[in-house]
């Protein structure tokens, strides 16, 4: 690790202890709470309503999220000890891409490979990979998104990733030896905000994995046809 990253870590970690990375969100407007906007806030394909939304997608189009958030999460994969291993970095398109290019250039493997796995056509539960997704059989990965609730997305960029890592074929890296097909290794998932309860702890269902986040905030969401805020008719606003 070079001085300058770990200086630049450090920083970040100054900043976080110190409550700003929240603060730069609220500048930013990705921190949407009731008691401040006045509204709340409705996920439509799930159909719940919750009154805290954090807007990531929006937040990480600015380059100073983006590092801050970046440099937090290697604070943790470093404590984690696992920034040497990481060879693969995988996470859905939306809002994590650019968290996956920025961290890219601060991994000490040479050769890191980024894949960004999509949502196919009009069926929004298929996942599939750009053609020519590159998988070798000694990847270890790290799984990054911007936001964290269940690990429903994980778990098909994974499965995706799984399949096609065993029907790729392998580069021979030595001479007239193939590699051995296997599933993609993911040593750590890193995600800027974990709205998970503490039920669903990714610590509690894949202790294997190192796992960073920037914050913990447990959604607290209701149904839409059971929602308290609407009952007293506080204004909704979509937010997917
Ligand atoms: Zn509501």
């Amino acid at each position: 690790m070079n001085r300058a990253l770990d200086r630049d870590i450090d920083r970040a970690l100054r900043l976080f202890r110190s409550g700003r990375y929240f603060e730069v969100l609220q500048a930013y407007e990705a921190y949407l709470d009731r008691r401040k906007t006045g509204k709340h806030y409705a996920f439509k394909s799930k159909k719940i309503h919750t009154d805290v939304f954090y807007d990531m997608k929006r937040a990480l189009q600015f380059r100073h999220v983006c590092e801050l958030s970046v440099l937090m999460l290697l604070s943790g994969l470093r404590e984690a000890g696992v920034l040497n291993q990481i060879n693969l970095i995988m996470g859905p398109e939306r809002g994590a891409v650019p968290l996956l290019y920025a961290i890219e250039p601060y991994l000490p493997s040479r050769d890191v490979r980024i894949v960004i796995a999509q949502k196919s056509g009009i069926e929004q539960n298929l996942w599939q990979l750009p053609q020519g997704s590159v998988f070798q059989a000694d990847d270890r990965a790290l799984y990054l998104d911007d936001t964290w609730r269940r690990g429903d997305t994980f778990k098909e960029v994974q499965r995706v990733c799984n399949e096609e890592a065993l029907h790729t074929k392998r580069s021979t890296r030595i001479e007239g030896s193939d590699e051995i097909a296997s599933e993609v290794t993911v040593v750590a998932i890193g995600v800027c905000v974990n709205r998970a309860a503490t039920c669903w702890s990714p610590r509690r269902f894949m202790p294997s994995i190192s796992w960073v986040e920037n914050i913990h905030d447990p959604l607290e969401a209701y149904p839409e046809d059971n929602c308290p805020w609407c009952k007293e008719n506080v204004p909704v606003e979509s937010v997917e």
